[in-house]
């Protein structure tokens, strides 16, 4: 240990300056990959293969067919701050490659023993450089073919002290998984391969992002998954905001984890990990999936370069939004739309086998395990059309009018864009719990009380939204005026609004620029500090959504729970159980519960077949 004070002050030698910036940029082996990818994928490669040994602590080599480095310049590669990829402070603005800081290669060369191999297409002959610690061991001129290929052995072995935060091989591995699986969703076009000891663990074929999640998650969940498609855009979005896309792909609701790890953002190409962002995908499968379990996401935020600024950490994983609002309510809508459109009705496809089973005996049951059919044909989001701020005219009539059985499709199913359900036929109760019914595709079973509050749920929206629409909302006078001050954007946004503040319960008054005073509130909350919530239904607007479409739902939800009246286990008369299907048929979401959990199963007929032994 070095005692402070017994050393005078000066400049740090470029070896140690190195060593110690490189614990920002590498923390252990998956951040040499991510590093090395990045490299091979800014250099153009079709082509990216990643060998590691001992969970990377031995080896990680990443060997890439891009543009490669000249032999003039490949020694200036592992100096600190150089970089091919930005000239000028004003680049930093607008950056489309995935590195740009030129820190990696100095980083990664300080704390390890590393070698190089490379050639362009201009160079006749390859180059190979050893270095130690960052410093230059070796170099000679070697046959190579065009490529880059980057061997890092013996991370951290002149740094004990990071060694010591190296986890066990498997937890690396993961960590390497991960980065890995996640180039690769980003870059579907790109070959990856990995191999850990020489097994080969992942591999992409340079195709479409629906093959790689293919090769990531198995045939079985990814056919389930449900492509992003962006529809109308509500009206308070155009203009600025309509430069953010949202594509990619999601899980049903019935597919579901118990925590956010499947959840993979992507803006403008770069993997970003963002608690807010993720919240977005969360919230827009609210009343969709059940409390404490997380749905399957790969979505990606494109905007212009110029409203994102990644130069926020040396690993380049957090990023800043110019309109981090506008981006939030961009992908929970999308996500919101899709699932709204696209979501199946959860399939059991796991009974426990009658046969050999003792009746008098066993107590213990199997639960189902919950999947999912193929998707539905596309369905209209009544919800979102409805908003506030939206033309809702067409569609005010709130899915009353919904066709009747023509267009069905030999799934039984509708494609006339509006049912969700299929056209069903009341059998009988089960347990005075479920409603068995028959449908075009066999067999499904409704549990009555879910789906009692799903119809709740919808009634109560509606009849929320219409009363509103026609005497707006209940609003209460304050003691005394708040003023809240807002910024110039946020201000041109109420501005733009003050009618609609009006109609939803806000008096408030210009008072000095991009200042307001409140002079009432919304009865619904009274409860909270004024200027917040007039910040809060701001924020819903920048957001492009309902101002405070989440706190009424909110409410709802409870209303919906205390007034229920079809519990489970009370017997129902036919025409009780015919009126449900009828009602449950007619809700925009009648597939969950207003808590996300299924309403009703489905036992198709090919299924049936085959429990029964018939195909
Ligand atoms: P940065 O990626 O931020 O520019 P790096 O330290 O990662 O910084 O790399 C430094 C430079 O080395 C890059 O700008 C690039 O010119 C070159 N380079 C690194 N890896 C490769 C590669 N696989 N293929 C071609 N050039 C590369
Ligand atoms: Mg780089």
């Amino acid at each position: 240990m070095v005692k402070y004070g017994t050393m005078s002050i000066r400049i740090l030698s470029e070896q140690v300056a190195s060593q110690i910036a490189a614990g920002e940029v590498v923390e252990r082996p998956a951040s040499v990959v991510k590093e090395l990818v990045e490299n091979a994928i800014d250099a153009g490669a079709k082509t990216v293969n990643i060998d590691i040994r001992g969970g990377g602590r031995q080896l990680v080599q990443v060997a890439d067919d891009g543009l490669g480095i000249s032999s003039d310049e490949i020694e200036i590669a592992f100096k600190r701050h150089s970089t091919s990829k930005l000239a000028q402070v004003e680049d930093l603005e607008a950056i489309e490659t995935l590195g740009f800081r030129g820190e990696a290669l100095a980083a990664i060369s300080s704390v390890s023993q590393l070698t190089v191999v490379s050639r362009t297409q201009e160079d006749s002959a390859g180059t190979r450089l050893t270095l130690e610690a960052g410093v230059l061991a070796n170099r000679e001129s070697v046959g190579a073919p065009h490529g880059t290929v980057i061997a890092v052995a013996n991370l951290f072995y002149n740094v004990p002290a990071r060694l010591k935060f190296l986890k066990s091989v498997t937890t690396e591995r993961k960590h390497i998984d991960e980065i890995v699986t996640r180039y690769a969703m980003a870059y579907p076009g790109i070959r990856f391969r990995l191999t850990h000891d020489n097994r080969i663990t992942f591999q992409s074929s340079g195709g479409n992002l629906l093959d790689v999640l293919t090769s990531i998650y198995g045939s079985e969940t990814a056919k389930q998954l449900l492509e992003l498609r962006e529809q109308g855009r509500s009206s308070a979005e155009t203009d600025s905001r309509s430069s953010i896309r949202v594509s990619g792909f999601i899980g049903p609701p019935g597919l579901n984890w118990s925590n956010r790890n499947q959840i993979t953002l992507y803006v403008n190409g770069r993997w970003i990990k963002d608690n807010r962002l993720n919240y977005a995908v969360i919230q827009a499968y609210h009343t969709l999936l059940p409390v404490g379990r997380y749905p399957l996401a790969v979505a990606f935020v494109t905007t212009d370069p110029e409203n994102v600024d990644v130069n926020v950490h040396p690993a380049k994983t957090e990023v800043r939004f110019r309109q981090a609002n506008a981006v939030f309510g961009a992908l929970q809508r999308t996500v919101r739309q899709t699932l709204i459109s696209d979501s199946p009705i959860p399939h059991a496809t796991h009974f426990s086998s009658v046969i050999g089973q003792d009746w008098a005996g066993t107590t213990e049951r199997q639960a189902p395990i919950w999947q999912t059919e193929t998707a539905l044909p596309g369905g209209r989001d009544f919800a979102l059309d409805r908003r506030i701020g939206t033309q809702s005219g067409e569609v005010g009539s709130d899915g009353q009018q919904i066709e009747p059985v023509d267009g069905v499709s030999d799934d039984g199913l509708s494609n006339d864009g509006i049912k969700k359900l299929p056209i069903m036929r009341v059998v009988g109760q089960v347990g005075a719990s479920y409603i068995v019914t028959e449908g075009p595709d066999g067999l499904y079973l409704i549990d009555q009380h879910a789906a009692h509050e799903r119809v709740l749920y919808e009634k109560f929206m509606a009849d929320w939204e219409e009363k509103q629409d026609q005497e707006g909302m209940i609003s209460q006078g304050l003691v005394s005026g708040v003023t809240v001050q807002l910024s110039p954007a946020q201000s041109t946004l109420l501005e733009g609004h003050l009618h609609l503040m009006e109609r939803i319960g806000f008096q408030i008054e210009p008072f000095g620029p991009n200042a307001y005073m409140v002079r009432s509130v919304p009865a619904l909350l009274t409860k909270i500090d004024p200027a917040r919530a007039l910040l809060d239904v701001v924020e819903d607007m920048e957001r492009g959504d309902a101002p405070l479409q989440g706190k009424i739902e909110a409410r709802i939800i409870l209303r919906v729970c205390k007034s229920a009246a079809v519990k489970a286990g009370q017997s129902l008369g036919y025409q009780e159980m015919e009126a449900m299907i009828r009602q449950l048929e007619q809700c925009q979401n009648p597939h969950t519960c207003p808590h996300g959990r299924p309403t009703l199963i489905h036992l198709s007929a090919s299924q049936l077949a085959k429990e029964f032994g018939r195909t």
